[in-house]
């Protein structure tokens, strides 16, 4: 693998990792993401598909961990450090990376509040996990419910006659747990954790609403049939139903308290990580458009060489290079700063994820017909790529999101802690 990086601080540990996540997601991902799109949703996750075989490799080599500081048997990566992780493994597939980032929310979730209960129960057995057994899921949006979830300091976001499909009730010593949560959740059926959004106090609308980090085989807990659709076939989705089901009070994360600032705090990492799988995925339709227009000949020549061919390559080649410095930057500031900034994740998954589907679109022009056909990578990274402008949040109610922060932030004072 040889491209430039304009981080001309990137030392000899950074540009290893790159070598080494690349490999994977060249030699385990890409094989098995192919495989996988072409089976039904009950194959991907049967015991013996080659989704568990990634799976397995991944956690072997820590990559479900990345985020996870050392001092709780992370890897204690540098933010960069994992934005190139991130970007190398969406190369490879973008679904199977978003994947492994849910399997390990719950677990990450853990370690912002450090508490004992949730460091002993959930994040050390996940990070010591090296076969794949201990798998989560981001339980959040609901089959009424989806938008709304995710905007929080939107003033929809405290509407009270909002009414959340997935509720919470303290009761002694356990809250008990009633409703369901979409057929969205990645990694919904296979997950054996849920890092579950449940709304408490619902005259506060979703902003009354509290995380819990709780294991899925508690009786009460049922699941949904896998879910069928066109792009990102090789993650997981499904429906989780809870019915009268008992947690303990340490279970909570965050109550309706703090729980909208928690939220903001979450999404300013979880959309900036969509801009840097978009780096991913955008590179590889860009590398397939370019190895494709040096080898095809038309009209005598190979494509490369007409003005529109390349114009459509440089295009390509900047919305990739914006992308990486965008979503990098945002990543940086949000693992760094204590106070989020939101917003600017939001530039980068909208940028990101808008910039991807434009590239992987291009590159089917490239292509001509053979763009259409299933021997050729591109027309999956475009079904994978479109996905992505819904997935985490439709492009369009984030915007509305982060254009609200931005009129009532701006501008904003440099404040890393
Ligand atoms: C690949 C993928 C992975 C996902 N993973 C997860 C997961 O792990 N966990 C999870 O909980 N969910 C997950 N989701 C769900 C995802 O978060 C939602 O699909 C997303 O938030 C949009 O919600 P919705 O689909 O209900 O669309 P809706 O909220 O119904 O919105 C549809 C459209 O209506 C318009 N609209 C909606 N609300 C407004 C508004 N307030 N103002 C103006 N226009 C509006 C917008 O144009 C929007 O695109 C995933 C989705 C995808 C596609």
């Amino acid at each position: 693998m040889n491209y430039l990086d304009l981080d001309i601080n990137l030392n000899e540990d950074d540009i290893a990792l790159r070598q080494s996540a690349h490999r994977f997601a060249k030699e385990v991902m890409r094989p098995i993401a192919k495989e996988l799109d072409e089976m039904t949703p009950e194959q991907v996750i049967a015991k013996d598909s080659p989704f568990w075989t990634f799976m397995k490799k991944a956690y072997e080599l820590g990559y479900h961990k990345i985020y996870i500081p050392d001092t709780y048997g992370g890897l204690d990566l540098t933010p960069l450090q994992q934005a190139i992780i991130m970007e190398e493994l969406a190369w490879g597939s973008v679904g199977l990376t978003v994947g492994l980032g849910v399997a390990g929310f719950f677990a990450f979730g853990g370690t912002l509040t450090g508490e004992d209960y949730l460091v002993d129960n959930f994040v050390t057995p996940f990070c010591e996990c090296t076969d794949a057994s201990i798998v989560g899921c981001w339980g959040i949006t609901e089959p009424d419910h989806g938008s709304d979830t995710v905007m929080p300091g939107h003033p929809i976001f405290s509407d009270p006659n909002i009414k959340g499909q997935c509720r919470a009730k303290l009761d002694g010593d356990e809250y008990v747990i009633n409703g369901q949560k979409a057929a969205w959740v990645s990694m919904g059926t296979v997950a054996t954790h849920c890092f579950l959004f449940c709304q408490m106090d619902p005259s506060m609308g979703f902003a009354g609403s509290g995380i819990f980090t709780i294991p899925l085989d508690l009786p009460g807990v049922s699941k949904g049939a896998p879910l069928n659709k066109i792009g990102q076939r090789d993650l997981n989705q499904g429906e989780i139903f809870f019915d009268n089901v008992r947690v303990p009070k340490d279970c909570l994360i965050v109550g309706p308290e703090a729980y909208e600032v928690f939220l903001e705090t979450t999404l300013s990492l979880t959309t900036a990580s969509m801009g840097l799988y978009s780096i991913g995925i955008a590179r590889a339709a860009m590398e397939e458009a370019l190895e494709y227009a040096k080898n095809r000949i038309q009209g005598g020549k190979p494509l490369i060489e007409y003005p529109n061919v390349q114009m459509k390559l440089f295009e390509m080649f900047r919305k990739v290079e914006t992308t990486r410095l965008m979503s990098r930057a945002a990543w940086n500031y949000n693992m760094n700063n204590t106070e989020s900034a939101e917003e600017y994740s939001i530039i980068a998954k909208v940028h990101g994820t808008q910039s991807a589907y434009e590239v992987a679109h291009e590159a089917i022009q490239i292509f001509g017909g053979n763009g259409l056909s299933k021997e050729y990578l591109i027309e999956k990274l475009f079904r994978d790529a479109r996905a992505m402008l819904i997935e985490d949040g439709s492009n369009d109610t984030l915007a509305i999101s982060a254009g609200h922060k931005f009129i009532q932030t701006y501008p904003r004072m440099n404040d890393l802690t």
